[in-house]
């Protein structure tokens, strides 16, 4: 079982889904088109909780309704939008209205809103009959801003066309440049600029993209031919030059010439020479762009509702490629890898915007040089730069154009950044005024995930680039335990322990098929943990997260052989012995060597290696985290067994163990717990229990000496028996030998004990209901620990709890054993220890019963490891076959082992809060399930009023992040 046992049953190879595409779809309505994505919001309305724009822009005016305007223009001489419009007219729709309206300087040009979009998808791919007037008199205006004409052939405007959504896609959607040449404007643009080859390269590109994105020539896979590169190439080698912009106008014009044929002999039409019909085959080509593989499936990633829609922003154009004195960029007002302050950025001189990231020219970087190459522009730029943050209230990502010598803004958006530079940057924010320490906490500042790479060893980015272009990545999993660990495969956990014990340094992943309470010891030597099955609550993925290990399970490419002692991917096949590398934090997998980083937060909080005002990234993690702390409500704790992973956890700042599962203990002492199973009288049960307790008494005496008087929660034994006891004849044989019950007798005892569903059989309180000398036993163990260590002036506090209840008289039954078996202790020791007798709650029925339950439970800890494996009637072991396929096709919008799935199980959960509180107000309800480590899934706990969340060790400065956020945001949700 997954959760501390692994059931053995029906082990399904997980499908491979992973790599699959997502399903065509065709043109037709987006709401039929496309699942309902959660939480979407029709177009031009705010969607749930989010500000549009919510960076601390003007209040917005009253807007006309939405739904009756289709466009949108900025320029100098009037700007209907502003950054408040997001939903309406994309992020950069609504940050060129933003930018113009505070004065900076951005070229003319008009926003058509998403809600266009909408009805595009809506109406089989067509306009809303008003659209072409509506567009005829942007265009009149931009004319008129720019002092130029759409398609004259004395003074021309040329027009970009660009997609902007809601939320940035970057490079996903369409873009056309340079709309409205011809071979007459052409003529006019070259005699104006005074430059005949800029006027022609401008041509040639825009055939080019023309043909690529509207006329839809973009080669499809790397064996398509792409005609127009083709012909470039063969004009280069014809002309004997190595770079685009060493050909002539004449080489140029010749192009585009090829180019025209190339289009007519592909697509059977002409290239169009009108203008306005260049621009529509550019908005139609933006609008269906929404809907191509890629931005579905980075929709998908990214949790983007496939309702929103893009907008489409029409432009005048500047140009960057005009001579010496233009160039073009993009700039970040601070390092978004690490955080550090100053604008930064690639920029080229003489080029066009696609010229930067297309990686044909290798750009400038701006922090070394542009300052030299452009004083003037330089000092523009940084003063714009500032200007904008401060707007914003965040680093901003802005490209710019230079064209002769004067700055031109074309965008400006929030920039995508690192988890380090998440919190370098709130951080730094809060402290130069610019934010309030509240507003530090965002999570769309800091997505409390990222926190992760500030705790975890990483890899070190050149290395893994350097593995990937050497065609070392071998397979990707499910990423289970964030992290970077390379070490030796080691494929069994007893090998993993012997080659420890002969040398403590030994580097390993544990690979295997999947890893079962057996292997916990090989766990904690081996560095990572590599398995092909099993899914995010997995026995390797919480054991490995609770040990904070580098951990990935469900990698179904991976084939082991235990018995050649080999693992193959396709044609690679590694040996035990070999290096591997795995990264937790995306799931890939490496052959051999890559480097890793030990991250900084740990050898000051837990290794001590480190003094904390020597480390500067410890610094800022140790302020953020003292501002999370005075705006939480939820209190964090952790799972936790052994006193080393509570100091842990309270170095991260557990206030409590939430869950301690007592069988991991029993593993230290296996022959004794098997002895036990195999009794079959009450009183042999009662004499290998007796030699159980001093070792279980040890553990918990351990685990409240460390948590010193913190609530320390223990849940009594939960899994089958049966999955204690060795299966392989070989195995049984042995154990026969140590303790003297025949191979004979172990191997009927197993085959009684076996259950075609262990998870849905004789575990949880049932063990204790059926044999209640092991509550009796663990209960006595708990006491007499908690009452030693009190006598030692230790406060202790114990919550006993009692897993799997469904009905109230299973709780009744167990309650009394562990208060009878207390006044007991407490007698014979002469102390008296405070303590509480709660449940977990992790099947359907004890949420549906929960009023009941209460009666006598004192507190509730949901178990939703169990309770999203009951309610969906999936297995937690095998849903790794299929749970990608069900994300990729968007019928699950995340994985439920990993977050709460909040209409079914949230539900039951609210149910289980609502009647658990009717019977005793006061109720303490926590969860202790692996949700309670997901941001997602901490913020549903925080809205349904959970006391606390409870996760592993090196999750909990996460929890403790998001339970912050949820607060921050219900107070600002309160003050709208
Ligand atoms: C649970 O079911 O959520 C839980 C915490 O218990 P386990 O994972 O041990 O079954
Ligand atoms: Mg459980």
């Amino acid at each position: 079982m997954a959760k501390a046992m692994k059931s053995k049953t029906s082990k399904a190879k997980p499908a491979k889904a992973a790599g699959a595409k997502p399903k065509s779809l065709k043109p037709q309505a987006l709401k039929s088109a496309l699942p309902k994505s959660k939480g979407a919001k029709s177009n031009g309305q705010k969607s749930n909780g989010q500000k549009s724009h919510g960076q601390g822009t003007k209040a917005s005016k009253p807007k006309a309704k939405t739904s009756e305007r289709y466009v949108y223009s900025f320029g100098p001489g009037g700007t209907d939008g502003d950054a408040s419009m997001k939903n309406l007219l994309g992020g950069k729709g609504a940050n060129l209205a933003e930018m113009t309206r505070i004065g900076l300087p951005v070229p003319a040009g008009f926003t058509i809103g998403t809600n266009v979009c909408t009805y595009y998808y809506d109406h089989r791919r067509s306009y809303p009959p008003e659209l072409r007037k509506l567009v005829d008199s942007a265009m009149a205006k931009i004319e008129k801003e720019m002092g130029a004409k759409f398609g004259s052939t004395t003074n021309p405007l040329l027009v970009s066309c660009r997609s902007g959504a809601r939320d940035s896609m970057p490079g996903m959607m369409d873009t056309v440049l340079n709309i409205g040449l011809n071979d007459h404007t052409v003529v006019a643009l070259a005699k104006q600029a005074g430059n005949e080859r800029f006027a022609w390269d401008s041509y040639r590109r825009f055939v080019q993209m023309y043909g690529d994105v509207v006329l839809d020539m973009k080669p499809k896979n790397k064996t398509d031919h792409d005609p127009f590169e083709e012909l470039l190439h063969a004009k280069k080698h014809k002309a004997g030059v190595k770079f685009d912009h060493e050909l002539s106008a004449e080489d140029l014009k010749e192009l585009v010439a090829e180019f025209k044929q190339a289009i007519k002999q592909g697509t059977g039409k002409d290239f169009p020479t009108d203008p306005m019909e260049q621009v529509w085959g550019a908005i139609g080509a933006v609008f269906g762009s929404w809907m191509n593989d890629r931005a579905v499936v980075y929709r998908r990633t990214y949790g983007i509702p496939h309702e929103w829609g893009t907008a489409v922003n029409v432009q005048a154009m500047v140009f960057g490629n005009l001579g010496d004195d233009c160039a073009t960029g993009v700039a970040l007002t601070r390092n978004v890898a690490i955080g550090t302050p100053g604008l930064n950025g690639d920029y080229l001189i003489n080029a066009q915007g696609e010229d930067v990231v297309a990686g044909i020219r290798t750009p400038k970087r701006i922090e070394e040089t542009l300052e030299l190459d452009m004083p003037a522009s330089f000092k523009q730029l940084q003063k714009i730069g500032r200007s904008l943050e401060k707007h914003y209230k965040e680093v901003q990502d802005l490209e710019f154009t230079v064209q002769k010598g004067r700055v031109w803004m074309l965008q400006t958006r929030n920039a995508k950044r690192t988890g380090f530079a998440a919190v370098r940057i709130a951080v730094d924010l809060a402290n130069e005024g610019l934010i309030t320490k509240e507003e530090a906490l965002q999570a769309r500042r800091i997505p409390a995930d990222d926190l992760n790479q500030l705790l975890q060893p990483i890899y070190d980015v050149e290395s893994k680039k350097a593995a990937l272009n050497e065609g070392r990545l071998l397979a990707k999993g499910i990423n289970a335990g964030p992290g970077a660990a390379s070490g030796q495969i080691c494929f069994h956990a007893s090998d993993a322990e012997a080659q420890w014990l002969k040398n403590s340094q030994v580097e390993l992943i544990l690979v295997r098929r999947e890893t079962s309470p057996e292997d916990l010891r090989g766990m904690k030597i081996a560095k990572g943990i590599l398995t092909a099955f099993g899914g995010a609550s997995s026995h390797a993925a919480l054991v490995s997260r609770q040990m904070g290990k580098a951990c990935i399970v469900g990698c179904g490419d991976l084939e082991i052989d235990y018995k050649a002692g080999t693992v193959t991917v396709g044609d690679k096949t590694l040996r035990e012995g070999d290096r591997i590398s795995i990264d937790g934090f995306t799931g890939e997998v490496f052959a051999g060597e890559v480097q890793e980083r030990p991250s900084e937060i740990l050898q000051v909080l837990i290794y001590k290696t480190l003094a904390p005002d020597k480390a500067e990234t410890y610094g800022r993690y140790a302020q953020l985290m003292s501002w999370v702390d005075r705006h939480r409500r939820l209190k964090v704790r952790t799972n936790a067994d052994e006193p080393k992973q509570a100091l842990e956890a309270i170095a991260f700042g557990a206030e409590g163990i939430g869950l301690c599962r007592t069988e991991h203990m029993f593993f230290g002492h296996i022959d004794e717990f098997r002895t036990m199973i195999l009794a079959e009288t009450v009183e042999g049960r009662e004499a290998a229990l007796a030699k159980l307790l001093p070792f279980q008494r040890g553990d918990f005496d351990g685990l409240f000496r460390a948590m010193k008087g913190k609530p320390v929660t223990i849940r009594l034994l939960d899994p089958p028996l049966h999955e204690f006891l060795p299966h392989q004849k070989s195995e049984q044989a042995e154990l026969a030998g140590k303790i003297g019950i025949s191979a004979e007798t172990i191997a009927r005892r197993v085959e009684e004990l076996h259950e075609f569903n262990p998870m849905l059989g004789h575990r949880g309180c049932r063990l204790g209901i059926v044999y209640p000398e092991i509550t009796r036993m663990q209960a006595r163990a708990i006491f007499e620990a908690a009452c030693d260590v009190k006598r030692d002036k230790i406060d202790v506090f114990p919550e006993v709890m009692i897993p799997l209840v469904g009905f109230a008289e299973e709780f009744k039954d167990q309650e009394k054993i562990v208060r009878e078996t207390a006044e007991k202790v407490f007698a014979e020791k002469g102390v008296k220890v405070e303590y509480l007798v709660g449940t977990m709650i992790e099947v359907p029925r004890a949420t549906v019963c929960a009023e009941q339950i209460a009666q006598r439970a004192e507190f509730f800890s949901f178990g939703t490891n169990d309770l999203t494996q009951t309610t969906l009637g999936m297995s937690r072991d095998d849903y790794a076959g299929y749970i990608n396929y069900y994300r990729e096709h968007d019928i699950v919008p995340a994985d439920p082992f990993q977050t709460i799935d909040r209409d079914g199980v949230g539900g039951l959960m609210k149910l289980g809060v609502q009647g658990g509180r009717t019977a005793r107000p006061n109720l303490k309800v926590g969860i202790c399930g692996e949700h309670g480590g997901d941001p997602a899934s901490v913020i549903f706990c925080h809205q349904i009023g959970l006391d606390y969340v409870s996760c592993s060790p090196f999750r909990v400065p996460i929890a403790r992040l998001a339970a912050a956020q949820a607060a921050v945001a219900e107070k600002a949700g309160m003050k709208r």
